[in-house]
């Protein structure tokens, strides 16, 4: 083969080793560890659409008329030019988490929790003026390394929904980073062991591992009572809350859209509704506006 034939595949060889990932190896822990955050987002979201989060926008332009609004965050990171538009919908740069954490206090907004909404539920404890609850899902280390500290700066609580899986791997919260979390007054709720589609699973052991495996997991680790649930992709059935009040959960949050398949005399503290976080503070202003 001629020399330059043979350079020129070599050099083809070389670039699609350094667009597939060929060389993380020489990269320091933190790009690697956001490689594979990278990586596991991309999969984890392909099953979401979307649209999704857009149409939820669409659907509800303000919370005015929401009693407690409940935001859920998934990714707070730097944007990648290669992030899908699935992932994009759902991630925030830390600069728009920061301004959108600040605006909240400026525009009159109480940062609650679910043990406040809780209590409310159940016994008509009162609420603060203006509340909003905070939670964040699928257990992403940048929750830990962008997000946290911007809680921790406002001093607002928030929950975080890990499945407990990945916890310790590339990309993923580690049990240490949920101990700070914790002892720092954020709350650590369970999202399942594998994150699947909880009523596609037609084996009641496992399905009964994934909602209450998971929270015994939880709890002999970090050695706290784990009280409150995530449905994966807001997907659930009366059979499922059941299980769920069952393994003894306090309450259980879904999604913006999720399917309210339940029976009207079940709890509505097994059915909360929330919203994905808009993704710039205009959108989020619409949301929240001022009180
Ligand atoms: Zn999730």
């Amino acid at each position: 083969m001629p020399f330059l034939a043979r350079t020129k595949i070599l050099l083809t060889l070389l670039g699609v080793a350094l667009m597939s990932g060929g060389v993380f190896l020489w990269v320091r822990d933190s790009d690697e560890a956001s490689e594979a955050q990278f990586r596991n987002s991309q999969a984890l979201y392909a099953e979401v659409p979307a649209t999704a989060s857009s149409t939820a926008d669409a659907l509800a332009t303000s919370t005015a008329n929401m009693p407690v609004p409940i935001l859920v965050y998934h990714i707070v990171r730097p944007a990648y030019p290669t992030d899908s538009r699935a992932v994009t919908a759902l991630a925030h740069t830390p600069q728009v988490f920061d301004a959108e954490m600040k605006y909240l206090g400026d525009a009159g907004y109480r940062v609650t929790t679910f043990v406040a909404l809780e209590a409310h539920l159940r016994d008509g404890a009162p609420l603060p003026a203006n509340p909003v609850i905070i939670s964040f899902d699928d257990g992403w280390s940048d929750q830990f390394t962008y997000a946290f500290p911007i809680l921790e700066k406002y001093h607002y609580p928030a929950t975080f929904f890990v499945f407990t899986n990945p916890i310790g791997h590339h990309g993923f919260l580690s049990w240490n980073d949920l101990r700070v979390m914790l002892a720092a007054g954020m709350t650590i709720g369970s999202h399942t062991r594998s994150h699947p589609f909880l009523t596609k699973i037609t084996d009641p052991a496992r399905l009964w591992d994934e909602i209450d495996g998971s929270k015994v997991t939880l709890e002999r680790n970090l050695g706290i009572a784990v009280n409150e649930f995530a449905y994966p992709f807001g997907q659930y059935d009366p059979a499922i809350i059941r299980l769920v009040e069952k393994a003894g959960y306090q309450a259980a949050r879904g999604d913006a859209l999720s399917r309210n398949a339940a029976a009207p005399t079940l709890s509505q503290l097994y059915m909360l509704g929330a919203l994905n976080a808009p993704t710039t503070t205009a959108a989020f202003m619409l949301r929240f506006p001022q009180r």
